[in-house]
């Protein structure tokens, strides 16, 4: 009963020891985590304060993570081992903090508290202020953006455009169930946008070539600026991340 490995058995003698009909066994809750775990997670994007929380691909959920593991087990598994899909749910969510959806980006902390305060109806005066600054201060970013982009179309020698680290794509996508239980090979795109000319470049690198820190973000704004037209003599960079969210300090004082 407890669990066979190519035939062997490994558990320890249960006879004897009564547990109530509806509990789920052991070896059939090992067999849940096991198959949860066989999926291949990724980290967050600028996950930095929820960083246990891991992501798998966003073409699966629950249903389907089911319908695989239904799959999966019934040959190995007797029929009274394999679970009810609201105990594979409930396994799932209580003991591990996965999401299927990757966040596009972070917001910052200060539009995160402000949120959850408000539902939750602890929002001081003095929270409500920062708050209310920070939005003012977006707007006059966005303002800002909007003069530059104006400006930029009226003078050939300046170069506006805004940048952004995509969320991670992982490659290969597919919905073939095989390909669940593969490592996907995560790769990376920055994309720069000129806001006059609504020219775009994209750099692609794969995590074989390097990871998606503030070095290979500069590494990318370089390569930019060295492949400029002569002309080119102002250059102002947006990133269009959340106003109150200073994270690549290296860029910002370079
Ligand atoms: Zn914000």
């Amino acid at each position: 009963m407890e669990n066979q490995r190519s035939g062997v058995f490994v558990g320890i003698d249960k006879r004897g020891r009564h547990t109530p009909h509806n509990k789920t066994s052991d070896a059939a809750l090992k067999a849940i985590r096991s198959h949860i775990e066989s999926f291949p997670v990724v980290d967050g994007h600028y996950t930095r304060k929820d960083s246990n929380r891991k992501y798998l691909g966003a073409e699966l959920n629950i249903s389907r993570m089911y319908q695989l593991y239904q799959e999966k087990n019934k040959d190995n598994l007797p029929d009274t081992q394999i679970v009810s899909q609201a105990i594979y749910r409930k396994i799932f969510n209580e003991e591990y903090n996965f999401s299927f959806h990757i966040p596009k980006k972070d917001q910052c902390n200060i539009c995160v508290n402000y949120q959850k305060e408000t539902s939750i109806g602890t929002l001081t005066p003095e929270k409500k202020y920062i708050y209310d600054k920070h939005i003012t201060e977006k707007i006059r970013a966005r303002q800002e953006k909007k003069a530059d982009k104006d400006h930029a179309k009226e003078n050939l020698d300046t170069m506006v455009a805004t940048f952004d680290l995509q969320a991670v794509l992982q490659i290969p996508c597919s919905l073939v169930s095989q390909i669940y239980y593969m490592r996907k090979l995560n790769s990376y795109n920055l994309s720069i946008y000129n806001l006059a000319s609504k020219h775009a470049t994209c750099y692609l690198w794969s995590e074989v070539d390097a990871k998606r820190g503030s070095c290979e973000i500069g590494t990318c704004l370089y390569l930019q600026l060295m492949s400029l037209q002569r002309n080119i003599k102002h250059v102002i960079l947006y990133s269009d991340a959340c106003a109150g969210q200073n994270r690549n300090q290296f860029i910002t004082t370079a």
